[in-house]
Parts: C-alpha cells; sequence; structure tokens
C-alpha cells in the first residue's frame, strides 16, 4: 500500500527534521538531571535570601558590619561578595577556614 509507505515517510522526515537539543551545543540532554536542577534552584533562592538579608541591613543601617562581633566587614571581602554577613574571623570560624594572618 502506498499510502502506508507514504505516511511512514512522512513520519521519519518529521522525526529527522525535530530540532537538535537545545540553545547550547555544549548542553547536551541528561547533562543536569532533576538533582541538579534541584541544587541550582537551591543555590538560587540562597542567593537571593542572601541579597534581601543585605537589603535589609541597608534599610537598618547595619550593612557591612558583622552580625556576630559588630564590627565593620573589609571593603575589599564586601566588594567580592556584597552579601557577607561576618567578618573574617568570624566567617572563617563558621566554615572552619584557617583563619587569615
Ligand atoms: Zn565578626
Amino acid at each position: 500500500m502506498d499510502w502506508a509507505k507514504g505516511s511512514d515517510a512522512a513520519r521519519g522526515a518529521r522525526a529527522c527534521s525535530q530540532p537538535q537539543t537545545a540553545a547550547d551545543p555544549g548542553m547536551g540532554p541528561g547533562v543536569l538531571d532533576v538533582e541538579g536542577y534541584r541544587g541550582l534552584l537551591r543555590s538560587s533562592e540562597d542567593a537571593l535570601d542572601a541579597v534581601d538579608r543585605a537589603l535589609v541591613q541597608l534599610d537598618e543601617g547595619s550593612y557591612g558590619t558583622c552580625t556576630e562581633c559588630g564590627l565593620a566587614i573589609d571593603d575589599a571581602r564586601l566588594e567580592a561578595d556584597p552579601t557577607l554577613q561576618q567578618c573574617a574571623r568570624h566567617d572563617a570560624a563558621a566554615t572552619d577556614a584557617p583563619l587569615t594572618p
């Protein structure tokens, strides 16, 4: 039956003409699974929360001061991460990183 062959050919043509994956050709399907996307979502939400905290501190006039000791956070550190909440000493203590001299 010619109509069936034609139909199969049409289906094949449609399948071949479907666009390949994603806008970024380097990111094929399966690069990020559901957990990967959840992790991205969580980190994005954390970043937004940090920005919200910083904005509240700006309104309150406490922006740039350590939430633990109240001392000013170094300008260089704030420039690197404007959402910092703690001075180098307390931030290092919280993350168990070695203290900088
Ligand atoms: Zn501190």
